[in-house]
Formats: structure tokens, C-alpha cells, sequence
């Protein structure tokens, strides 16, 4: 199959219709990295057609190495995926770039998203089971009682005196990250049920 051939024509319109709802999944899955950049290329991405890095910069005016950058990142998430084909003529390469269905992605984005829930669930046990203490300066470790005891109650780093940590805002901000990341989960998954038949 040759570039010419990978050309598309109009993106299907059930997936313009559902794109924001999409869009939206996709910046969860993406996190904060997610920016304009992401959306634009995603928008020129379909799950029916594959398209080349060169459509993607025709059309969207950005830079080949950023669209490569987001491309790469985006088959790490499992959001794309690509395939090569060879002009016979020139020689070279090309990448032929197509969606994978959101489920796939879905099911990598909770994957790790449990695992992450996972440790952080690990942390806060630690935090809650463990008396800390720290001298504030954030380049320094946190000591268990028995390190601080052997240090004098003074940091080894930098010597001011060391205070009991109140870990109570790590807790809390680690269970809002617990929160986060299952509300994300479950959001993706609603919409997966509720769009899925356009988008897998
Ligand atoms: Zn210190």
C-alpha cells in the first residue's frame, strides 16, 4: 500500500459528533502533558483510516518533530498505533498512524491506574504507621524516630533541629490522588458504555 493510498478523506461523523466526549477521555488518559498540541493531532487521528505524519503537519501547521513527539507518547499510552511501509521507488519509510479503539487505551490507562492506587495506598499506610520528623528544608530526608533519635533531633544534612512531621496533609493529598485517578476510571469507563459503539 502506497502513501498515496493511506489517504484519507473525511473523518467519519459519528466520531466528530462524539469528538469532545472523547477528547475529554483522552485527557484523562493523557494527564497533564495533555495541551492543545495533543488535541490537534488526535483530531487528525481516526480508528476507520491511517494517516502519515506529513498529512498531520499539512494540516495542522505544527512542527514534524513536535507531532512526532505526541505521536510516540501516544502510541506509549496505547492511544495510537503505527505500521511501516516502504516506498519502492525511494526507499524510504513511512509511518502509517492510526487510533487504537479507546477500550484499549482504557484498559492501559486503568491497568496502571490501579497499580498507582495501589502505592499510594502504600504510602498513606506508611505515612499513618510511621512518627516522621523533618527540619523543613525540603532538600533533606525525612527521619524515622529511631534515625532522629540517633541524630540528636538535629538534621544530618543540615543541622537545624528537627520537628515531627504532621503527615496529615500527605494523607489527605495522597487520598485526593486516590480519588482522582478512580474518578477518571470510572469516568472513561461511562463514557466507553455510552460511546463505545462509535469508537471500538
Ligand atoms: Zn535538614
Amino acid at each position: 500500500m502506497s502513501v498515496d493510498a493511506a489517504k484519507h478523506g473525511q473523518m467519519p461523523k459519528q466520531i466528530h459528533l462524539l469528538y469532545e466526549t472523547i477528547l475529554q477521555d483522552y485527557r484523562r488518559i493523557i494527564g497533564d502533558e495533555f495541551d492543545e498540541n495533543f488535541a490537534n493531532v488526535l483530531e487528525h487521528l481516526s480508528t476507520s483510516f491511517e494517516t502519515t505524519e506529513e498529512q498531520i503537519g499539512a494540516e495542522t501547521n505544527m512542527p514534524f518533530k513536535e507531532i512526532r513527539r505526541i505521536l510516540y507518547k501516544l502510541y506509549d499510552l496505547r492511544i495510537a498505533t503505527y505500521r511501516t511501509i516502504r516506498d519502492p521507488h525511494t526507499g524510504y519509510f513511512s509511518f502509517l498512524w492510526k487510533l487504537l479503539p479507546l477500550k484499549y487505551s482504557f484498559a492501559t490507562f486503568k491497568h496502571k491506574a490501579l497499580l498507582t492506587i495501589k502505592k499510594l495506598e502504600e504510602r498513606i499506610e506508611y505515612e499513618r504507621n510511621n512518627t516522621l520528623y523533618h527540619c523543613g528544608m525540603n532538600r533533606c530526608p525525612r527521619l524515622s524516630f529511631d534515625q532522629a533519635v540517633e541524630a540528636k533531633f538535629k538534621c544530618p544534612m543540615c543541622t537545624k533541629p528537627l520537628q515531627l512531621v504532621d503527615n496529615d496533609k500527605i494523607v489527605n493529598s495522597l487520598r485526593n490522588k486516590i480519588r482522582e485517578l478512580e474518578k477518571d476510571v470510572e469516568n472513561i469507563s461511562k463514557s466507553l458504555s455510552e460511546n463505545g459503539f462509535a469508537i471500538s
